[in-house]
């Protein structure tokens, strides 16, 4: 239903904003709304010249931004997952793979989209939750299995967030390409992903500087996969698998300051290589390129089977409303543009 439609083989990348709410530290520090989105779909983006100034409508690369759907930030969860994440719950149904990503910069609403907590469950929860009740509808046979896995990349190290420990070995197989030893959690029902998912979620490294606080450079990957058996045309008995992979990936205001750089300094640094290679692979998809560079980095490699091809992809985009962090959405809102 969203979008355009799009041909054989082409790789279709659906693209979504989400406005979150003002913050407290930022509206005690005085800030302005510098966002506002109208018909759900349009962004535009004010630039405040000083405070003391009018605004100033700036109509960035001479237009405003359009997507497929932008979320105001009286969104809720539930809405933000039927509208960009419930279809592709239906696909892996059908044997198909596909990809959600949060992108955005440390504090623009990633996590919270993703996960979210307790009282608000996020993209994650909602999509386990609702394949969990699509598939007691479906079948009455037990017939459907559903495995989850929770990994990290930082600093082009994979870790199992559900068992941490050493770090895995990526190795390519019959399947494509996996991660050695990675736990495959077989879950029963959603009551018990939230719990685990959070535990998951405070494995995830910190940044030594910041105890506690998860670091920005990590990036979370989410994967459900759904196993079931179906007869085909002659009533033979086959195997299908669909897989939905979840990923809150790391701050994009790092991989913006890096992208200036040279590429010897991205190898020393080795903050985003993930993420720059990942804009590398969507660009290449969206241009409908034939070589597309997943082995660039270990976040690419590890969903290269959840990146185009037949599969569906889902960029959310998250932004602050604040006019102090205007550069970093004015990054987000390019980066997001051109992925469609
Ligand atoms: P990120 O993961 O991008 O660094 P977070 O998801 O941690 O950002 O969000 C930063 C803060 O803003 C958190 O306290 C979070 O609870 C809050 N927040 C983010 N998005 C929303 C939202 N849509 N509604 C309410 N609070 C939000
Ligand atoms: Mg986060």
């Amino acid at each position: 239903v969203l979008g355009k439609s799009s041909g054989v083989g082409e790789s279709r990348i659906l693209v979504f904003v989400r406005l979150r709410p003002m913050a407290k530290k930022e509206k005690e520090a005085g800030s302005r709304c510098c966002v506002r989105i109208v018909n759900r779909r349009d962004v535009y983006l004010t630039e405040f010249a000083n405070d003391n100034d009018y605004l100033r409508l700036k109509r960035l690369r001479g237009r405003h931004f359009t997507f497929d759907a932008s979320f105001p930030d009286t969104t809720s969860q539930q809405e933000v997952y039927s509208t960009t994440t419930a279809e592709l719950v239906e696909a892996v149904l059908q044997g198909r793979n596909g990809s959600v990503f949060c992108y955005g910069a440390t504090g623009a609403g990633k996590t919270y989209t993703m996960l979210g907590t307790l009282e608000n469950p996020g993209v994650m929860v909602l999509a386990i939750k609702d394949l969990f009740s699509k598939v007691r509808q479906r079948s009455c046979d037990g017939n459907h299995v559903v495995h989850l896995s929770y990994l990290e990349v930082y600093n082009e190290t994979v870790r199992d967030l559900l068992s941490p420990g050493r770090p895995l070995v990526l190795r390519e197989d019959k399947q494509g390409i996996v991660a050695a030893g990675l736990t495959q959690y077989r879950a029963y029902s959603t009551d018990e992903v939230m719990a685990l998912l959070q535990q998951g979620n405070r494995n995830r490294t910190t940044e030594p500087t910041r105890a506690n606080e998860t670091s920005s450079r990590s990036h979370a990957i989410l994967q459900v996969v759904v196993q079931y058996r179906v007869r085909d045309g002659t009533m033979n008995v086959v195997n299908r698998v669909g897989k939905l992979s979840l990923i809150d990936l790391a701050g994009s205001e790092r991989a913006l300051a890096t992208d200036q750089r040279t590429l010897r300094s991205l190898e020393g640094a080795n903050i985003n290589r993930s993420l720059l290679a990942l804009s590398s692979c969507i660009n290449a998809l969206v241009e409908g390129k034939k070589h597309i560079p997943y082995r660039n980095s270990k976040l690419t490699q590890l969903l290269k089977d959840s990146l185009g091809g037949a599969c569906n992809t889902v960029m959310i985009a998250n932004i602050s409303p604040s006019n102090l962090s205007f550069g970093e959405t004015q990054n987000t809102l390019h980066w997001a543009d051109r992925a469609k």
